[in-house]
């Protein structure tokens, strides 16, 4: 039985009141990278372009998931030398490596020992003995990690890990897709990851929710979106429970165990970087509301974001405020 509960939609595209009934919607749902992927375009090349998404997303997957042993991240992580890799997984490897970097390791792609050890990539996940975890927790660290030219090299016992990346890039690929076939009006959530482009055909924004943490029927909020890419990440999305607790897969690189920050989800938005997003959801999360905040500010990167903490507050970037709307739950701040 598989005891790692998955719910991949925590954002949702929401068609709160439909496009236009003479516009009619192309879609294309797809399972990849361990989620449900659903894609809807309009327009005349909307059928085109969703085929060319498609055998994009499922050649990424190919390359690069973890669990596929003929993939190339896993001939990288055999640790038995370097492998000679596309250019796909070699710009998001730099990126993942990029991203530990200006996070200060909160995203840490060579995290994959401890995600291993916890279990969370079968079927039978569990807590690790202190012992093994510390073993674990020593082959992380991006020096484990040699690029040179399109040559990938990782220690042995080391490991990459692109599933905190993935599916944004994925995303990003997606929207390249549609930009080249002259979409003008789609919206995509691959496993919660939404991009979306040119509004409703009805001219307004698309309208995204933002899954409750507290209540997974109902949502936190909703943002309102005409381009751009918005992700989540939460606790809620992938976890175990045992002997009463429960252990969810966003791990804090500095402990090896679960993250608890006191945020409960973190949404993160940007007009142009689908994998920024992905990146960032997933090392806020672990930093925490203060680190997160001051990140922000920082101004290192260009994105909005809307935080979920656990006692009750969504806390929203000033240039994504006028277009969120929180639910009466939330005591809702606005922070610039
Ligand atoms: P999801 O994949 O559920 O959308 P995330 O984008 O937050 O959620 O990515 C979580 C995944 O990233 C985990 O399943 C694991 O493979 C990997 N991961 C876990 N902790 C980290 C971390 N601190 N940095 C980078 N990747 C991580
Ligand atoms: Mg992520």
């Amino acid at each position: 039985m598989n005891r790692v509960s998955l719910l991949s939609c925590a954002l949702l595209t929401l068609f709160l009141t439909g496009c236009n009934q003479s516009d009619t919607a192309t879609t294309k749902e797809i399972y990849a990278m361990d989620t449900v992927m659903q894609l809807t375009a309009y327009g005349a090349s909307a059928q085109n372009a969703l085929d060319e998404a498609e055998s994009q997303l499922l050649a990424l997957e190919n390359a690069i998931s973890r669990t596929r042993p003929t993939s190339q991240v896993s001939a990288i992580n055999t640790g038995t030398g370097a492998v000679e890799a596309d250019d796909v997984v070699v710009e998001l490897l730099r990126s993942a490596l990029d991203y530990s970097h200006a996070t200060n390791g909160a995203f840490e792609c060579t995290i994959a020992p401890v995600v291993d050890i916890w279990g969370f990539t079968t079927d039978d996940p569990s807590v690790p003995s202190a012992e093994d975890l510390s073993i674990a927790m020593g082959f992380v660290g991006s020096e484990f990690v040699t690029i040179t030219d399109n040559s990938i090299c990782v220690e042995p016992g080391s490991a990459i890990d692109l599933g905190g990346i993935a599916k944004g890039y994925a995303a990003q690929v997606v929207a390249d897709v549609f930009q080249q076939q002259g979409i003008s009006n789609a919206m995509v959530s691959l496993g919660g990851n939404v991009y979306v482009c040119g509004g409703r055909t009805d001219g307004d924004p698309w309208r995204i929710g933002v899954q409750d943490p507290n209540n997974l029927s109902g949502f936190a909020g909703v943002l309102s979106l005409s381009d751009g890419f918005a992700v989540t990440s939460g606790a809620y999305q992938r976890y175990f429970e045992e002997d009463g607790v429960t252990y969810h897969h966003i791990i804090d690189p500095q402990t090896g165990y679960p993250a608890q920050s006191g945020l409960i989800s973190v949404t993160i938005v940007s007009t142009t970087d689908g994998t920024l997003c992905d990146a960032l959801s997933t090392a806020l999360y672990v930093m925490g509301e203060a680190d997160a905040i001051d990140f922000w500010r920082s101004g290192v990167y260009d994105f909005d974001m809307i935080l979920v903490t656990d006692d009750g507050r969504v806390v929203v970037s000033s240039g994504i405020a006028d277009q969120f709307e929180a639910d009466g739950a939330y005591t809702y701040e606005v922070i610039s």
